[in-house]
């Protein structure tokens, strides 16, 4: 089996199809992804569109929701997140919001657990950004490997060893480089597979995984697409202007 794991495409067209012709020679089962399919780009509701046709499982986002729920404050949001969700709910068709309402929180089967933000309260959307942070989401789930996205950052966090104690668990946590990765079926792994739409490590190609269950694969792949044609996108719709140039750097 080989699986192909998205996330945070953030309404980037250019992004989504290039990562999936990327996909078309990879002999990939299926592809999960991880939610905000829209928010910051300029092509909300072609993401979703594609994303229904190609996603075996997809979980919600938070600006999934919050673009779905017209009256919902935005309060939570930074400010350029908040304008450009009010541009999404004025570009989306009912139909398409229906979708996005229609995402569970969180996925669990086949010894993985998909969720956006942490397994811990999955609707705080929580980041994952410390071992400290996997630590609490590994508590929160029984899954073998727990896929999360939300900070666009790619990550893996090993749990090396769990020992039930009188007081509660100890478990060890271990930071690894997700660049260089193979899941030992010995050890649990939380791993967030960086975003398609709006990378934030510092370099502006697409992000996104292929797990192999069996074999214990997990490979982190970088796409170049045509980002100035989507920032351009961005420019044209008159959403803010710091949101085409974080395409152009990857920050
Ligand atoms: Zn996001």
């Amino acid at each position: 089996m080989k699986i192909a794991i998205l996330s945070d495409v953030h309404g980037n067209l250019e992004a989504l199809t290039a990562v999936l012709e990327d996909l078309e020679g990879r002999s990939v089962d299926r592809i999960c992804f991880l939610g905000d399919a829209v928010g910051y780009g300029a092509d909300p509701e072609s993401c979703i569109e594609t994303l229904a046709r190609s996603a075996f499982r997809s979980v919600a986002g938070n600006h999934d929701l919050a673009a779905a729920a017209d009256r919902q404050a935005l309060g939570r949001f930074h400010e350029d997140a908040a304008a450009s969700i009010r541009w999404t709910r004025d570009a989306l068709t009912s139909k398409a919001k229906e979708r996005l309402r229609q995402l569970p929180m969180e996925w669990r089967g086949e010894g993985v657990h998909l969720v956006h933000g942490s397994p811990c309260r999955p609707d705080r959307w929580e980041y994952v950004l410390s071992a400290k942070d996997a630590e609490r989401g590994f508590g929160a789930s029984e899954s073998r490997v727990i896929f999360v996205g939300h900070s666009h950052v790619p990550a893996a966090y090993v749990e090396v060893e769990r020992k039930r104690l009188f007081t509660g668990v100890m478990r060890r946590i271990e930071a690894a480089d997700p660049a260089f990765l193979r899941l030992d079926p010995r050890y649990r792994y939380l791993l967030n597979v960086g975003s398609v739409g709006q990378p934030r490590d510092g370099d502006p190609r697409a992000a996104y995984a292929i797990f192999e269950p069996e074999a214990g694969g997990y490979t982190l792949l970088r796409v170049a697409y045509d980002v100035e044609r989507a920032a351009g996108k961005i420019r044209r719709a008159g959403l803010p202007e710091a949101l085409a140039q974080r395409l152009e750097t990857g920050n």
